[in-house]
């Protein structure tokens, strides 16, 4: 395995691959430290290639061994080209990279598996974290999926759909009944107090690496190309930077040739402390979330400093088009996205108004999340035609002829 140490982000202290969250000295957060010339020298297209179909054929480039059984293992996920949206923005070539097929629909699979595989290393029979929701179900479904108790704190007023998809895998629910940012305190502070694997606090340093491979994935779906631009959501900003560091490890192995693909990051009006921070160059100032974009509803993110540094640019998205940019992407290209993605849509509209996206770029979308999670959004949508089973009554509401 080519990791050899976690290293302070801030002042550079290193520690073994344990799983330690933060600096002892500053508290910075820890970043994996690789063997490059061991990567270099191992690490191939033809290799990655002939590995499994998830995101464990990426193992040389992440900072945990494999699990020796991989069950229900996330990655590989669809990238497909959507070219009635892109003519819709008027984009020249558009994909979207379908995070939705992972196994709890969203992304956060491919970072609780990573962080999943370090935690028994250690021999940890409780895996835990705090979630707006995503997170909750991907640790809950990976700890059944591999026998061990999960424990996920959630703000007691998330969409109830999400909450059952947490729940149907047995885990002990604990519903706070304050902010994500609440439940994230409180799982710093009963790290302290029990052995439970909190996948986004001791675990994190690995956790966060697992969003490298969506960067992999896109290179290798395009035939070891970049796309010109990400559009990205930011929560945390965890993702949006691994993203940006997985292109960038792939350009620096020799894996790819050309430009690092220009990141443009997305955040909701009611929850907006990282593009602000990018749009005033100052530091990211924390903010109580309201937006119905609740997988993004983080006020204090961890990453945001960081995100705001890689982004190309950062676009805030009205909460008013959120619901109308599910229907946009479901309408032009068949795919039921939640809020984050929506938000991600309107980030990419913004962006083609500023005349950041050129008709030569190829743009990916991620879709970091399923709408199915939560049809509550869009359910006025639905206004059937009820009919009596008889086709000349069809026939009459359509105009046919009887
Ligand atoms: C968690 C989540 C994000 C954001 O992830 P961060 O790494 O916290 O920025 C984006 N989209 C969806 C669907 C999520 O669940
Ligand atoms: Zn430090």
């Amino acid at each position: 395995m080519p990791a050899t140490a976690l290293r302070c982000r801030v002042c550079e202290t290193q520690y073994p691959l344990d799983p330690v969250g933060v600096c002892s000295k500053c508290f910075g957060p820890l970043d994996p430290v690789y063997d490059r010339e061991e990567q270099r020298r191992v690490v191939s297209r033809e290799r990655i290639e002939g590995g499994p179909r998830s995101i464990w054929r990426y193992a040389d480039l992440l900072p945990v061994a494999p699990p020796a059984e991989q069950v229900l293992p996330p990655g590989w996920t669809p990238l497909v080209k959507a070219p009635r949206l892109a003519q819709a923005l008027g984009i020249g070539e558009l994909w979207l990279k379908l995070d939705t097929a992972n196994p709890t629909h969203s992304f956060k699979d491919r970072v609780v598996a990573v962080a999943c595989a370090k935690a028994q290393e250690h021999g940890a029979t409780t895996l835990a974290c705090s979630s707006t929701g995503n997170l909750g179900n991907a640790v809950a479904a990976r700890a059944a999926a591999e026998g061990l108790e999960a424990a996920i704190l959630v703000p007691a007023d998330l969409e109830h759909e999400k909450l059952v998809a947490s729940a149907v895998y047995g885990p002990k629910i604990f519903a706070i009944q304050g902010s994500y940012d609440d439940c994230s305190r409180l799982t710093v502070e009963l790290s302290f107090e029990l052995d439970w694997a909190f996948v986004n606090v001791q675990l994190r340093s690995y956790y966060a690496e697992g969003s490298k491979t969506l960067a992999f994935e896109i290179a290798e779906h395009l035939g070891w190309e970049l796309p010109d631009v990400v559009v990205a959501p930011i929560a945390s900003g965890s993702m949006f930077t691994k993203v940006a560091q997985g292109f960038g490890e792939l350009l620096e192995r020799g894996l790819v040739e050309g430009e690092r693909p220009r990141l443009i990051g997305a955040q909701a009006e009611g929850c907006s402390p990282v593009a602000d921070a990018w749009a005033s160059g100052g530091k990211v100032k924390p903010v109580r979330p309201n937006t119905i974009a609740r997988s993004l509803a983080i006020g204090s993110p961890a990453d945001g400093a960081l995100a705001a540094a890689t982004a190309s640019s950062i676009h805030v998205t009205p909460e008013d088009e959120i619901v109308d940019n599910i229907a946009l992407l479901a309408e032009t290209t068949g795919v039921f996205g939640e809020t984050a993605p929506a938000v991600t849509l309107g980030a990419l509209r913004s962006a083609v108004r500023a005349g950041e996206i050129g008709e030569g770029d190829r743009v990916v979308l991620l879709v970091t999340g399923d709408g199915l999670k939560t049809p509550g959004l869009v359910a006025d949508r639905l206004d059937p035609v009820v009919v009596e089973p008889d086709a000349d009554l069809i026939l009459d509401r359509v105009g046919g002829v009887a």
